[in-house]
C-alpha cells in the first residue's frame, strides 16, 4: 500500500509544473529590501531602487527604475514622506503592481518643525511632506515587527500559493528581532545615563531615542534636504559644551564635514559611522537590518559606555 501511495505521488509530481519563477518585488531601499528578502526567502527576487550607503531623501530615479517598477509584480515602500519621489515614478512607470506601504500602522512620531524650513528643493523632494512625520520608523524594532506583518501580508496576497511559507518565515524573523530588542535594551543600560547623549548629522534616529531612551540631537532635520544652518550648526555646539555631550557620530549617507567641524568646534569625539538610512554593501559592518542595528548600538556603547 505504501508502494502505491509513492507511486501515485511520483505520478502527481510528474504532473506539476518545474519550480515557478520567484516573485519580483522591489523595494525603495536597502533595509527595506533586506525585510522583503527575510520573508521572500527565494520565493521571492528582491531589487532595491536605492542602493547601499544611498540616500533615499534625495534620491533622483532612472529610466531604468522605471522599467524595474513596471516589471514589478509587488511593490513595497516605506511611506511616512520618506520617499517623496515615489508616488510620480510609480504613475509614470505604469506600474500594476499591488503597493504594500510597509509602515502602515505603526505609531508615528511627528517631525521636528524646528527644521521644517519650507523649502522646495526641486522635482525630486517637492511632494514630500518633508517633516509632517519621522520617516525613520525602522529605527524601532517594534515598528518593524510591523513592517514585517505587513510585507507577509502583502507577499501572501500577491503569491497565495507560498502563503505558508511567507508566514513561517515571518515568525522566524520575528523572534530576532526580539533576540534583538533585549540586546539593544541591555547595551542602553549599560551606559551611564548622564552618557546617553548623541549627536548625528540629521534627525534619523528619533524613534530609535523614544524607544530606548537615549538622546539625540541633529543639526539637521528629518530630511536630509535641508541643509543645517549656521544658527543651528552654533545652537549644537553650545549644547555639547553645556551638557557635556562625549560623542558625535558620522552617518554614512551623509556628508561626515560638518560633524567634523562640529566635534573640532565643541571638543567632543567621533563617535564612529552609524548607519541610519541605508544598509551598507555585503562586505561592509551592516549588510542587513539586524546587523546594522547590533554595529550601531556597538558604536553606541564603544563611545558612550563607562570604560
Ligand atoms: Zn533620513
Amino acid at each position: 500500500m505504501a508502494r502505491a501511495a509513492l507511486l501515485g505521488l511520483a505520478l502527481l509530481c510528474g504532473t506539476l509544473p518545474a519550480a515557478a519563477e520567484p516573485l519580483r518585488a522591489v523595494a525603495t531601499f536597502s533595509i527595506l529590501a533586506d525585510l522583503v528578502r527575510a520573508v521572500g526567502g527565494p520565493d521571492v527576487a528582491v531589487t532595491s531602487l536605492v542602493g547601499p550607503d544611498a540616500d533615499a531623501h534625495s534620491y533622483n530615479p532612472s529610466p531604468a527604475d522605471s522599467r524595474t517598477l513596471a516589471q514589478a509584480q509587488i511593490i513595497v515602500v516605506n511611506g511616512l514622506g520618506f520617499e517623496g519621489w515615489i508616488d510620480r515614478l510609480v504613475r509614470a512607470s505604469g506600474a500594476k503592481a499591488p503597493v504594500v506601504v510597509a509602515s502602515t500602522g505603526v505609531p508615528t512620531i511627528a517631525g521636528d518643525p524646528e527644521h521644517d524650513h519650507g523649502h522646495d528643493h526641486g522635482p525630486a523632494s517637492g511632494s514630500a511632506p518633508g517633516a509632517a512625520f519621522d520617516p525613520h520608523a525602522w529605527q524601532s524594532v517594534a515598528n518593524v515587527r510591523v513592517y514585517v506583518a505587513n510585507i507577509r501580508d502583502g507577499l501572501a496576497k500577491a503569491d497565495p500559493a507560498n502563503a505558508e511559507d511567507y508566514a513561517r518565515r515571518a515568525s522566524a524573523y520575528l523572534a530576532e528581532l526580539d533576540r534583538l530588542e533585549g540586546d539593544i535594551r541591555a547595551a542602553i543600560a549599560a551606559i551611564p545615563p548622564e552618557h546617553r547623549r548623541v549627536i548625528t548629522t540629521h534627525a534619523s534616529f528619533g524613534y530609535f531615542s523614544a524607544a530606548y531612551g537615549l538622546t539625540f540631537i541633529a543639526p539637521q532635520g528629518v530630511s536630509t534636504a535641508s541643509e543645517a544652518s549656521p544658527k543651528d550648526v552654533g545652537r549644537i555646539i553650545r549644547q555639547i559644551r553645556r551638557d557635556k555631550v562625549p560623542a558625535v557620530f558620522l552617518e554614512t549617507i551623509a556628508d561626515p564635514r560638518l560633524m567634523q567641524q562640529i566635534a573640532r568646534e565643541s571638543g567632543a569625539r567621533i563617535g564612529g559611522r552609524v548607519y541610519s538610512d541605508s544598509l551598507s554593501g555585503p562586505d561592509g559592518p551592516a549588510p542587513t537590518y539586524l546587523a546594522m542595528m547590533r554595529q550601531n548600538l556597538r558604536a553606541f556603547a564603544a563611545a558612550l559606555g563607562p570604560g
